[in-house]
């Protein structure tokens, strides 16, 4: 009896391994190497000393301008200057592109193409950068506005976000303008100017001139992502993501009421007992998780995965809880995979010995798409349920996700292949943008907005982002130029 068990059990478990490797084997990977293409020549150098040429300017986003707190003149002239420059190093756009500047700063270019009627694509990038924190001027292996060219990289704030795409950017154009070239649809190259303090006065301006114009982009490309090297985990290559959708933003504020009193005869729960309570529970009981999110990047590099990953990939009837909980336990997957929850500010209290009467705090929800503000919203009422505490949407720093652009269309696939013939055919794949960026004042003029940057990053690159010692290869600027240069002429033409 217990021998026919034994036998059952052996055998059943010997059809489940045969299913799971018949089903892993069968797993589609799907991978076709692009034409290779003829690159254009670039002078690396040449471009690295105009990035190091605008590095110098310390386009700090306008802040003060921006809240009306203050005029900044010293920061208004370095925008100016960045203008100029940019005037000097590129003769013959200026000459040929049509501009117009909005709130003084944020440029739109505009080349025209031979056949009007095809709808325009707009090339994005931002001139401001964030300010060098000026407890870690110390530690900069180079001073952050000094441009320093050394050890093959260009050095300083705004290399890496983002002036670096709008010299890629520049260069090409001009480049192709030496070469007699007229792209078939109208390009704009739009750089705001504010992009790191919200976009109000420059991208949203400028979308909102297509709109009054009726100019809708036949597809949009901005910054937001890169070519991941070592940062997908279980990708033993580098894999190109490109964002085709990026998180919203939801500030819920949270307001606990009770009576206020003497310390000395407290009530068994003050405003900032109710007030903890109810983060706690947000924290604890977070929005539920979409493995599915990640699957489309996990699909696309599963041939250089383990083949563990592989079987769990291709099984997921049996591992999505598992591969659910690996992406849960580090921060950044976790991101991907869910709305997420952030209590960001706390405010009660301010003597020793008083009771406050109300204790508030803010909590800061990323939207995934799928969620909306009003469902983030129901959650976090069922969750706290209590009449203790009560809640309001605040306007700043609130906005939906943005939709999600389309994979099956030309203009992808012209991008995807653009990025395969200049970086040696690497696996490219739809992703989240964790961050905000300034393509979401698209959302209701064009269906296909990409967030891309040509450039391999790692792990530490991406910490020098906002952060120290941000630094691009030389050899990198050359490629970026190389890679607009394809794309133009592929999404220049007519298709
Ligand atoms: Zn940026």
């Amino acid at each position: 009896m217990i021998l026919n068990i034994l036998l059952i059990v052996v055998v059943l478990v010997f059809f489940l391994a045969a299913f799971l490797l018949i089903r892993t084997l069968m797993f589609p990977r799907p991978f076709t190497a692009a034409e290779p293409a003829e690159l254009v020549e670039v002078e690396a150098e040449v471009v690295a000393e105009h990035l190091a040429t605008i590095i110098k300017c310390e386009t700090i986003s306008l802040l003060g301008e921006a809240t009306g707190e203050g005029d900044n003149p010293a920061g208004r002239r370095a925008f100016y200057e960045l203008q100029l420059r940019l005037h000097e190093m590129y003769p013959r756009l200026h000459a040929t592109l049509e501009q117009q500047i909005f709130n003084d700063f944020s440029l739109l270019y505009a080349w025209k193409g031979k056949n009007p009627e095809l709808p325009p694509a707009v090339l994005m990038a931002h001139v401001d950068v964030v300010p060098a924190a000026p407890d870690s001027l110390d530690q900069w292996e180079y001073p952050p506005f000094s441009g320093a060219i050394a050890d093959g990289f260009v050095w300083g704030r705004g290399t890496l976000d983002i002036k670096s795409q709008v010299i890629g950017l520049m260069e090409s154009v001009e480049t192709l303008l030496k070469q007699d070239y007229q792209p078939e649809r109208t390009v704009y190259l739009a750089f705001g100017h504010d992009e790191e303090i919200g976009g109000q006065n420059g991208c949203k301006r400028m979308v909102q001139w297509f709109a009054d114009n009726d100019i809708r982009p036949g597809v949009v490309l901005d910054e937001g992502s890169e070519i991941a090297d070592g940062i997908v985990p279980g990708a033993a290559v580098p894999v190109a993501l490109v964002g085709n959708a990026e998180k919203g933003s939801m500030v819920l504020q949270l307001t606990a009421t009770t009576e206020s009193g003497h310390s000395a005869f407290p009530p068994r729960q003050s405003s900032i007992g109710v007030l903890s309570q109810a983060i706690a529970f947000l924290e604890h009981d977070q929005m539920p998780a979409h493995v599915n999110m990640v699957l489309p990047v996990f699909k696309r590099v599963a041939a250089a995965m383990p083949f563990s990953q592989q079987l769990a990939l291709a099984n997921l009837w049996l591992f999505r809880g598992m591969i659910q909980k690996r992406l849960e336990s580090n921060p950044q997957t976790n991101a991907i995979i869910r709305s997420t929850t952030a209590p960001t500010i706390i405010h009660a209290g301010d003597r020793p010995n008083v009771l406050p009467g109300t204790a508030q705090a803010a909590v800061n929800f990323r939207i995934r798409p799928g969620d909306t503000i009003a469902s983030v919203c129901d959650h976090v009422r069922k969750v706290v349920d209590d009449p203790r505490v009560q809640f309001e949407v605040r306007e700043n720093f609130t906005w939906e996700a943005s939709p999600m652009s389309e994979t099956d269309c030309t203009s992808y696939r012209l991008l995807e292949r653009t990025i395969q013939q200049v970086f040696d055919n690497v696996p490219v794949a739809p992703f989240l943008v964790l961050g905000a960026t300034d393509a979401r004042y698209y959302r209701d003029l064009c269906d296909q907005v990409y967030r891309f940057t040509p450039v391999v990053s790692t792990a530490e690159d991406l910490h020098r982002v906002h952060g120290i010692n941000e630094r691009i290869g030389v050899e990198a600027m050359g490629k970026m130029v190389q890679f607009y240069v394809q794309l133009i002429k592929s999404w220049g033409e007519d298709f």
